[in-house]
Parts: structure tokens; sequence; C-alpha cells
């Protein structure tokens, strides 16, 4: 079964998908200007401007969308594009302001709202077609572009292009992205899946075949489908490899179908026909397969696969019914503890904590691994990294990002944990440009410690 996808419009077999303007009109109805939102939000904190928090946001929102009667829109006032591109696009999705928010106001809908809105109006660019399109619609395509990069990084080409300011000549975004990452691994995740024991089989309906992972023998954990996220996958499998390895010694049997990214990033940037055409066509290769849970070790896959029946409708809702982090599952199963106490601290993704409500687990890992925990002030601010918010938006992105740095360095922990493989990264970076010098790494790899030294 070829796994592209064909067509981004999905067409009528899932009629669950919201009408994000509508939506957005209702939500910005209640936002009354209070302003508890200033006080959560990392882009106000970083900017000190009035259109870089939810209340500012909202507000242009209005303008763009033409809210009645709320006083927040009037479309007898056009708003230009640049009163609005920079303060929309730099939300960064974290979601903050929306705990705060007595009024209930759901920003980030209203964000991608007003992003859907901008791209219908003025088309989009030609790198979101070619990423969204043509790259996330074809992991195969995908993984060639991302080791041909890892080529260059490897051969000192692209440090070389960087120096001599070609990188950014071609694109600024290109020089970025080669900065934040430090290296690109040699192998990905699923090129290591036959060295960790796994092996093809026909374990779906109608003969889908999927890479399995039987259980230790023995052991009675449950069947997992394993769904690997794109930043595990190319840029994190040590992360992957380590929760995998942490899931069968705790007796599961895993399943790792072929799956294509989960939709989350074109449903950051507003795209929504590309966000519904990836998650419904993981509809349908996720559903081949019987399994007790869904696990993955991104917080943002987790958040948004959780998302597909309220985005889909019914056919989706069976699949994000079963949806777990990792840690809900680690949390099922006995681990063997660390051979003695690792400090650490531990950064929330925002999507894990606010979209998944996944905050005690990891906590209770560590310390059942005999961690010491070290709690991290303002633990679940976004780092910046927020998917390629960082490359996209990198001045930001930093002032956001030196922020919870000096907050680790203050715990004085050699270790942060996490959780998802986009903060791994902007951490790692972080640590890289302002210290402090810490390991940077998913909860999965300290837990995997304890496995190894258990073999
Ligand atoms: S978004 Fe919520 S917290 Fe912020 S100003 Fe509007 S109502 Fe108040
Ligand atoms: S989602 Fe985050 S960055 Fe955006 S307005 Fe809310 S708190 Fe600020």
């Amino acid at each position: 079964m070829s796994n592209e996808v064909k067509d981004r419009r999905v067409g009528p077999d899932y009629p669950g998908w919201p009408d994000y303007a509508a939506r957005a009109l209702d939500e910005l109805l209640r936002c009354n200007r209070c302003g508890f939102c200033v006080s959560v939000c990392p882009t106000y904190r970083a900017t000190q401007k009035e259109l870089f928090v939810a209340r500012g946001r909202n507000f242009l929102a209005g303008k763009l969308l033409g809210s009645p009667g709320t006083g927040v829109g009037d479309q007898a006032e056009p708003v230009g594009e640049e009163d609005f591109v920079e303060p929309l696009f730099q939300c960064l999705l974290c979601g903050a302001c929306e705990v705060v928010c007595r009024s209930s106001v759901k920003t980030n809908e209203v964000m991608v709202a007003t992003r859907s809105h901008h791209w219908e109006k003025r088309g989009r660019p030609a790198f979101l077609r070619l990423f969204f399109d043509q790259l996330l619609a074809n992991p195969r395509l995908l993984r060639r572009v991302v080791r041909l990069l890892g080529l260059g990084k490897r051969s000192g080409l692209s440090s070389l292009a960087r120096g001599l300011g070609l990188l950014r000549w071609i694109n600024a975004r290109l020089a970025t992205a080669d900065e934040l990452v430090a290296q690109v691994p040699r192998s990905f995740l699923r090129d290591r899946l036959h060295h960790l024991g796994f092996r093809r089989d026909k374990v779906g309906a109608g003969g889908a075949r999927a890479w399995v992972l039987p259980r230790p023998h023995g052991a009675t954990g449950p069947r997992l489908l394993y769904f690997i996220g794109c930043g595990t996958d190319l840029q994190q499998p040590q992360a992957g490899e380590a929760a995998l390895r942490v899931l069968n010694a705790g007796g599961c049997e895993l399943i790792v179908p072929e799956h294509l990214c989960c939709g989350l990033p074109p449903f950051s940037y507003g795209d929504l026909d590309a966000a519904r055409s990836l998650a419904a066509r993981n509809v349908e290769l996720l559903s081949a397969f019987d399994a007790e849970a869904i696990v993955t070790d991104c917080g943002s896959c987790s958040a948004f696969l959780s998302r597909y029946g309220e985005l889909l409708g019914l056919g989706a809702a069976a699949i994000s019914a079963k949806v777990r982090d990792f840690t809900q599952v680690a949390m099922g199963l006995a681990l063997p503890r660390l051979s003695g106490p690792v400090r650490v601290t531990y950064h929330d993704p925002c999507h894990l904590v606010r979209g998944k409500g996944v905050r005690d687990e990891p906590r209770e890992l560590l310390r059942r691994a005999g961690c010491e925990l070290v709690e991290l002030a303002e633990a679940d601010w976004c780092c910046g990294g927020a998917g390629t918010y960082n490359i996209m938006h990198p001045e930001l992105s930093l002032a956001v990002l030196e922020r919870k740095m000096a907050n680790i360095a203050a715990t004085g922990a050699p270790v942060v944990a996490t959780s998802c493989p986009a903060c791994i990264i902007q951490l790692s970076y972080g640590a890289r440009r302002f210290g402090p010098k810490i390991e940077v790494m998913h909860i999965a790899q300290l837990l995997a410690r304890g496995v190894t030294l258990a073999d």
C-alpha cells in the first residue's frame, strides 16, 4: 500500500473537520481583554509588546476575520499584512494563555484560523507547499532529503557554506536550521528497527505489514502500536530506540506500522487541507492493526493524534482514544531502577502538558527510577522550539530560550530530561549557546540506562 498522500483534499469521508473561521469568531466573542494572559505569555515577556500576547493577537484576529459586534473586529478598517503577520505567526501556540483565561478563549485555535485565512487570501509560499505537500506526504523522499543534508553536515560542506554566508544567501532559514541541529544521525530510527530485534510481518488486516517485536519470554504486557514521530525518526533516533527498549523490557509487544507525519506542522501553520489529508491517511494506516494502545515518545504527536476524533469526526475517534504518551504507558510497567542517584530536572513540553494533560507521570517515573528530581522554575513554559518555530522566527525563539536556560541553570542539575524531540533539539542548542553545560535527553533514555544495567 502506498503511503503517499495523493490528494490534499480528503473529501466528505471525514465530516468532522471544523469550520475554523466560524469557531474562531465564537472564541473571539468571549475575549473581554482582561489581560490575565499577559502574565504567562513567553512572547510577551520577551517583547513587552501588546500585540505579542493573546489579548493583542485576538484583537488583530478579530480585525482580520471581521468579528462582528465585539469591538475587536471591524471589516471597514482593513488591516494590512504587515500589521498582523508577525504577531499572529509568532505565537508559539504554547497554550499557556488558555490555562489562565477565565473566559476559556482558545487562542491557539484562533491563531490557526487566522493563519489559514491568510494562506487562503495570499496563497501558500513555495517552501510550505514543498514541505507539506511533497515531503511530509512522502516519508521516503523526506528521508532522502534529510540524509543528503546529513551528508553535507558530516562532510563539513554545510559549515563551509555557513561560514561563507552561502546558506543564508540561499535561504536564511536553511542557515538557522543548520546552526540549530548539531548533527544529523547516520541512521534513522526506522533503519535501526531490525538491529533492535524487530521483524517485518503481515500482522494487520488484509495482510498489512509492519515491524514487530515480540514480548520477552514469559511476559504478558500489552500489545502496542508505536508511532514514530518525524523528529524522533530523523533527528533523535536514540530517544526512540530507548523508548522501544524500555517498553519491550517492561513486557510489551511492539508493532511499528508505516505511517505519515501526524499532521501537526501543517495544522500549526494553518494549512488545514494538508493536515487533514495526513491525519485521514494515518487513520486508515493505523486502523489496520489491532492493539491496546497507540504509543509515541513525542509529546506533540501524542497530543495531535489524540485530536483526530475531534478534527476528523467519528471515524477517527477510535484511533485518538487509544493514543498514549510513552510516560503514561511506562507508568504501568515494572521498570528497573538506575544504579545510582541521578540529579535531574524536567522540562514539560507544551503539547504534552497542556494538550495531553501529562504532568505527573514523567516526574513519578523519574522518582521511581531512583532519580533526585530538582523541580524547574516555569517548567511548563515553552522553550521556544515549538516545532519549526525556532527556524522560522529565530530571534524571538532565542529570547524565549534564554529564559528557559537561565531557569535550568538555576537548578544546578547536570541532566535535563523531557519528552519531545523538538524540545531536545532546542534545549541542546540552548546549552551550546547560553549554557549551562548540561546533558539533555529524552526521559526514555534515562530509564533505558536502568534497563541496560538489568540486561
Ligand atoms: S485571551 Fe482570555 S485572558 Fe487574555 S485578554 Fe482575552 S479573555 Fe482575558
Ligand atoms: S499561545 Fe503562548 S505565545 Fe501564543 S499568545 Fe498564548 S501564551 Fe502567548
